[in-house]
C-alpha cells in the first residue's frame, strides 16, 4: 500500500502503518490541547487513540492467525485511520473455514470487552474513564464488523452461509445486494440524523461492489484454469 511505512514484524506478519494515521493522532492531540491546554491531557488523548488502534490491530491478527491454521498466509497488516486491513493471500473457499476466519476478528474484540468489563466490575477504572471508553469501543467494533454487509466481516459470514447451499458466485451476488440495501438504509438514516452514517453507507456500498468484482475475477480465473486442464 502506498504512503505506508513498515513498523516491523509481529508473529511473522509484516506490520505497516499508513502515513495519514499521524493526522488522527495530531487531530485528537490538538482537540485535547484546545480544551485544557495541559500536556497531560494531550498525552492521555494520544494514548487512548493508540490503545484503540491496538484493539483494531488485535482484531486483524485474529483473522490472520486463524487463516494461518488453514494454511493461508498474510502478506501484511496495515493500520489506516479508518481501521486495519489484513492482506490475506486468499480467503478460504470452504464456507465453514471462511466463517471461522471472518468471526475471529470480532471475537477478539468481544474477548477484550469481556476482560475490560470484569476489570470495571472489580473496581479497576471508571465507566467514563479509559477502561470504559475502550470497553465501549470494542463492543462497537464487534457490532459494526458483524453487520451483514461486504466489506465487513458479517458480509463474509453471510456469503459463506449462502454458499453452503448456492453456487459461490450466486451467493456473493445475493450477499452484495443485501449489503448494498443496508448501505442505502444507513445512508438515508444518516441523512436525517448522523452525517457519519452517510459516510459509512458510501463506504459499504463501494466496498460491496469491489467484493463482487474480486469474486468475478477469481471465478473467471478458476474457470479458465479448469478449461485448460
Ligand atoms: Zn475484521
Amino acid at each position: 500500500m502506498r504512503w505506508s511505512m513498515r513498523l516491523g514484524r509481529v508473529a511473522g506478519i509484516e506490520l505497516r502503518v499508513h502515513a495519514t494515521f499521524a493526522l488522527i493522532l495530531a487531530y485528537f492531540g490538538f482537540v485535547a490541547w484546545t480544551r485544557s491546554g495541559a500536556l497531560a491531557d494531550v498525552l492521555a488523548a494520544v494514548a487512548t487513540i493508540l490503545l484503540l488502534f491496538l484493539c483494531v490491530l488485535l482484531h486483524e491478527y485474529g483473522h490472520a492467525l486463524t487463516a494461518r491454521r488453514y494454511g493461508i498466509g498474510t502478506r501484511d497488516i496495515t493500520l489506516l485511520p479508518i481501521g486495519g486491513v489484513a492482506m490475506l493471500e486468499r480467503m478460504p473457499r470452504d464456507p465453514r473455514q471462511e466463517i471461522v476466519v471472518a468471526l475471529a476478528g470480532p471475537a477478539v474484540n468481544l474477548v477484550i470487552a469481556a476482560v475490560l468489563a470484569i476489570a470495571l466490575a472489580l473496581g479497576i477504572g471508571r465507566t467514563g474513564g479509559l477502561v470504559g471508553t475502550l470497553l465501549a469501543a470494542n463492543l462497537m467494533l464487534a457490532a459494526f464488523n458483524l453487520l451483514p454487509a461486504f466489506p465487513m466481516d458479517g458480509g463474509r459470514v453471510l456469503r459463506a452461509l449462502l454458499a453452503m447451499r448456492l453456487e459461490r458466485l450466486r451467493a456473493t451476488r445475493i450477499a452484495v445486494r443485501i449489503g448494498q440495501a443496508l448501505a442505502l438504509g444507513l445512508g438515508v438514516a444518516g441523512f436525517f440524523g448522523n452525517p457519519f452514517l452517510v459516510l459509512i453507507g458510501v463506504f459499504v456500498w463501494f466496498g460491496a461492489r469491489a467484493e463482487l468484482g474480486a469474486t468475478l475475477r477469481l471465478e473467471a480465473r478458476r474457470a479458465r484454469r479448469a478449461a485448460a486442464t
